[in-house]
């Protein structure tokens, strides 16, 4: 089979030099028929400096976030209602929820002088799980989504405010204290970019929190793991999420790397804005 090797420099340390760690004859197991083609070809380079991984392929994914995804994946509305009441039903050490709502409330209780209770702007909410929790904590959310139906429920639902909006085109969309991006930097073409843009979003000594999949420990569990999953464009490594947070004029305050009750390999990650240095 051909080889596609990616001609652009790595987004993270400007190298050119990759390599090739799985290649997909098929579709993997668990991976959702987003694609409209027979043939099925996909590639995952490893860069060699930071150790990033990118998928290649030349498949159509057009339709991938234009309303396909929540058919696909939760097969519309009413599973967007059966899924959501199904996971906020988990016990919490079967939830992945629970340990992210508990991390960012412990953290953000240490980070911030005032104990108000703070705005929350969490980005590509999705089920909104997330900002259902982090409501019930007090916390006030804003749940922004670029698809109208997951965007309807949001508000009937789980009853958060909610933003139907692609956060990249979006504007004058408010300040926050925290702004969170739970398992979507891996879904755009350029991660830097997109938190580049969460800071302008951003109050003085606010707080981003990161999720994102950790791509050197899927990589030792194999070529199947839903973390190398065709929607999923970046599979991070410790390296290049610390020079994502660098490249986006951020400060990394913590970073960890979990095996979630799902089973999912993810790095978590807490910055901030100093509002000084170069902005990009
Ligand atoms: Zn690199």
């Amino acid at each position: 089979m051909k080889n596609n090797f990616p001609t652009n420099p790595c987004l993270f340390c400007n190298s050119i030099n990759y390599k090739k760690t799985f290649e997909y004859n098929n579709r993997p197991q668990g991976e959702i028929n987003f694609h409209n083609t027979t043939h099925y070809f996909r590639e995952i380079f490893q860069c060699q400096v930071c150790f990033h991984y990118i998928s290649v392929h030349n498949m159509d994914l057009s339709n991938l976030y234009s309303g396909q995804y929540v058919d696909s994946t939760y097969s519309g509305q009413e599973g967007l209602k059966k899924t959501f009441d199904r996971i906020i039903a988990l016990a919490a050490d079967k939830s992945d929820n629970y340990g992210r709502v508990k991390s960012i409330n412990d953290f953000a209780f240490n980070f911030f002088e005032n104990k108000k209770n703070h705005t929350i702007l969490d980005i590509g909410s999705g089920l909104g799980v997330f900002p259902y929790a982090m409501q019930k904590l007090n916390w006030e959310c804003t749940a922004l989504d670029p698809d109208p139906r997951a965007c309807e429920h949001l508000k009937n639902t789980v009853g958060v405010k909610s933003i139907c909006a692609d956060f990249l085109k979006a504007e004058d969309i408010g300040q926050y204290d925290c702004i969170s991006l739970n398992k979507v930097l891996e879904h755009v073409d350029n991660p830097i970019k997109m938190l580049s843009k969460v800071k302008k979003y951003l109050k003085p000594k606010g707080l981003i929190y990161i999720e994102v999949p950790d791509g050197e420990q899927s990589e030792l569990d194999g070529k199947d793991r839903e973390e190398f999953f065709i929607d999923h464009l970046h599979i991070f490594s410790l390296t290049s999420l610390c020079l994502l947070a660098k490249k986006s004029d951020l400060t990394l305050l913590n970073l960890e790397r979990l095996k979630e009750p799902s089973s999912k390999y993810t790095l978590r990650a807490f910055l901030t804005h100093h509002g000084s240095g170069k902005h990009t």
